[in-house]
């Protein structure tokens, strides 16, 4: 279908093309400078804000942010594919383009390879559940969470025997090679210690639970350790001659297995016949496939395609954690759910789900809220919190569904019934306002410091609200729990928001940034948030050359870039830099990237933002040193805010615990245990934080 030109075709299109020239038959161009100017095609202004860079071949809009090499221009104002821009731009030219027909074939060849393969590992680990010795304790374990055989069936759960390499070598019977086996995630590649590539399977011991596209392709899978796992590995070679027609070389297996373990260290006799699975490594609880060509956490949900039918009769859709949770909930009648698998709803999910329905409703674990909100609870409410415009541009309401203290979804359902769940879901409030009530609960609202904590706290979350409405509605609710009058609050709302905007807030706490927002005419505007700002102000001096030759820049961790598209840019930059450093190459300021380069729009409008600005350092180095020695400070003082969080809340149950001492008949060593080891840790935090405290007065005054 569509055509693949060779490598290097574009760039060798490029060097026959010249931007001025193509875009002067849209747009009149007037020199300016360096460049020319003209009335943007994109948008519609009265003077001119679209600039036509010659130099680097690029363009761009100050105005609506448009802008790219010659390729997107035409892709925009022609309305065409890549491609197609690229075969009318060489026909405008007269240049006469090379296709690679049978590169796309190869390309979709391999994606077809791994979608295979992912099929069979599904199948082989489902006979493995229900068919071998092997996987009894696995089936019988989920018997005992009482999820029946039916939805086992419908998920196609199944189970990985464990073993170093026994997927692997099944795999590698029914001829899929090494890398292969890598790239779809089954397997991962480690050094041995023999020099050789040696490469073993992924998942070991685990329940498996096959991951799917909306068309029910396996893309991936998500593994649960079997708790009681502590079996040897002794028959798990009998197996595959049982699956279908494959037999296996067991000596061979074996002492392939023997050589992928790292270097014996002395186990304790009792505990050498525990599995190879406690061998070198920590056990995660769950594991899913890494990034893959089929399969991404960011854009992938785990029973979107058992849920979807679901989802679209109920009008509203249950997110939870785990897949447990999922299959326990689907087994019970409440089908329409799909579980986040430890990741924050990014909005790639919202805009997969939202092709089902608007309406969200997260359950979170007894445990996640209640009365001693804990800062995880309020971590991942602000991971949804600071999406809420995108949600709220979008129409789609979140709200949150709690279940009673110590139960999960699973657990809940199994012990109380549909019923009963299906109550607490109609219980369920608005996410703003049980993050507001989460605060609340955190703080002794009769104590007047703690009064003053709960309504600083608040506020900050407030602020992070972008429509006045809302603020103000929260506002309303709040002023007669707190016992405060409500024009006050407003005021001190406003101060925070002015404080904010002056550059002086840094917490890293609720900075709300809508990442999501087309309207990149904020970019322009001085009220750009202040770490954003930093973050820009350190990639254009690393493109313009400044970081040159030291890297101090370029050598901050990647953490510090706390965007999206801010972090891709640093990891773009610094891809390109250091690669023409191996090979040995000149590196040219600015440093130019192409539209080829950008997988993601935003980074793309970004580094245009960038390489179209004005810059006026007056000294490179100096400036250099400044923004780092900025980057230093805000990452101290976001370890500084974090401290006064954990105090208040050893604090808090510090307070508790004292007081509960006084009046109730609970065991009174084991609270004075308590005690002492609260103090204990308030004393070390209090430490921690003098120490930061020092390391940043020294970096001020350095
Ligand atoms: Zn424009």
């Amino acid at each position: 279908m569509a055509k693949i030109l060779k490598d290097g075709e574009v760039n060798e299109l490029k060097l026959n093309v010249d931007i001025y020239n193509i875009i002067s038959n849209y747009v009149s161009l007037k020199k300016s400078g360096s460049r020319y100017i003209g009335l943007c095609p994109f948008h519609k202004e009265k003077t001119p804000s679209f600039t036509v860079d010659t130099k680097t071949q690029l363009y761009h809009c100050f105005g609506c942010g448009a802008g790219g090499d010659v390729i997107s221009f035409i892709m925009n104002i022609e309305n065409l594919s890549f491609i197609d821009a690229v075969e009318f731009l060489a026909k405008k030219v007269g240049y006469n383009l090379k296709f690679l027909e049978s590169n796309k074939e190869i390309e979709e060849d391999s994606r077809k390879k791994l979608f295979e393969l992912n099929e069979l590992a599904k199948k082989y680990f489902n006979y493995i559940l229900f068919n071998s010795k092997n996987g009894i304790k696995a089936l019988n374990y989920l018997k005992g969470r009482k999820i029946s055989e039916d939805t086992l069936k419908i998920f196609e759960v199944g189970y990985s025997i464990d073993s170093w390499d026994n997927f692997t070598n099944f795999a590698k019977k029914r001829n899929y090679d090494e890398s292969t086996i890598v790239s779809v995630g089954l397997g991962i590649e480690k050094q041995a210690t023999t020099q050789v590539r040696k490469v073993y399977d992924r998942f070991r011991g685990r329940i498996m639970f096959p991951i799917k596209d909306l068309i029910g392709r396996t893309i991936g899978f998500g593994g649960r350790i079997l708790p009681s796992n502590v079996n040897n590995i002794n028959n798990i070679n009998k197996i595959n001659n049982n699956f279908s027609s494959i037999s296996e070389n067991n000596n061979n297996k074996k002492n392939n297995a023997a050589e992928i373990k790292k270097p014996q260290v002395k186990v304790p006799i009792s505990l050498q016949k525990i599995k190879t699975t406690n061998i070198g490594e920590n056990i995660a609880k769950y594991i899913n496939t890494p990034e893959t060509k089929l399969y991404s956490k960011s854009k992938n949900i785990y029973g979107l395609f058992e849920a979807k039918s679901y989802i679209v009769k109920e009008d509203y859709v249950l997110i939870v954690e785990g897949y447990m949770d999922l299959i326990a909930l689907y087994d019970n009648g409440i089908k329409n759910v799909v579980a986040s698998l430890g990741t924050a709803l990014t909005s790639d999910h919202v805009k997969l789900i939202s092709r089902f329905t608007k309406n969200i409703v997260l359950v979170f674990d007894g445990d996640e809220a209640g009365i001693n909100a804990s800062i995880k609870g309020i971590d991942r409410l602000r991971e949804y919190n600071e999406n809420l415009d995108l949600f709220h541009e979008n129409n789609i309401r979140i709200k949150v569904c709690t279940l009673d203290k110590n139960f999960d979804p699973a657990d809940f359902i199994i012990a109380k019934g549909k019923e009963a769940f299906l109550e607490k879901v109609n219980n369920s409030i608005d996410i703003i306002d049980y993050t507001l009530n989460l605060i609340l609960s955190k703080y002794n609202l009769n104590d007047i410091t703690d009064k003053l904590r709960a309504s600083d706290e608040l506020l900050k979350f407030i602020s992070t609200l972008s429509s006045s409405i809302i603020q103000e509605e929260c506002i309303k609710k709040i002023a007669p729990k707190l016992k405060l009058k409500e024009s006050m609050l407003i005021e001190e709302l406003l101060r925070i928001q002015i404080k904010r905007k002056d550059n002086k807030d840094n917490s890293g706490l609720y900075q709300n940034e809508n990442k999501f927002s087309d309207d990149y005419s904020k970019f322009l505007s001085k009220n750009i948030n202040p770490q954003k700002k930093l973050e820009i102000e350190a990639l254009s001096l690393v493109i313009n050359g400044a970081d040159y030759p030291e890297f101090g820049i370029l050598n901050l961790p990647l953490e510090y870039f706390k965007f999206n598209d801010t972090s891709k840019l640093f990891y773009l930059l610094k891809e390109k830099i250091f690669n023409q450093i191996n090979l040995n190459k000149n590196i040219n300021f600015p440093i130019i990237i192409s539209s080829d380069d950008f997988v993601d729009e935003d980074v793309r409008k970004l580094y245009n933002y960038i390489y179209f600005s004005d810059k006026n350092y007056s000294n490179y180095k100096e400036s250099c040193r400044e923004i780092i020695l900025n980057f230093k400070k805000l990452a101290l003082s976001e370890k500084i805010e974090k401290i006064k969080i954990f105090i208040s809340d050893a604090e808090q149950k510090l307070k508790e615990k004292k007081e509960k001492i006084l009046s109730s008949n609970e065991d009174k060593e084991k609270l004075n245990n308590d005690i002492n080891y609260l103090e204990n840790q308030i004393d070390n935090y209090y430490k921690e934080l003098i120490n930061l405290e020092k390391e940043k007065f020294q970096l001020e005054n350095f």
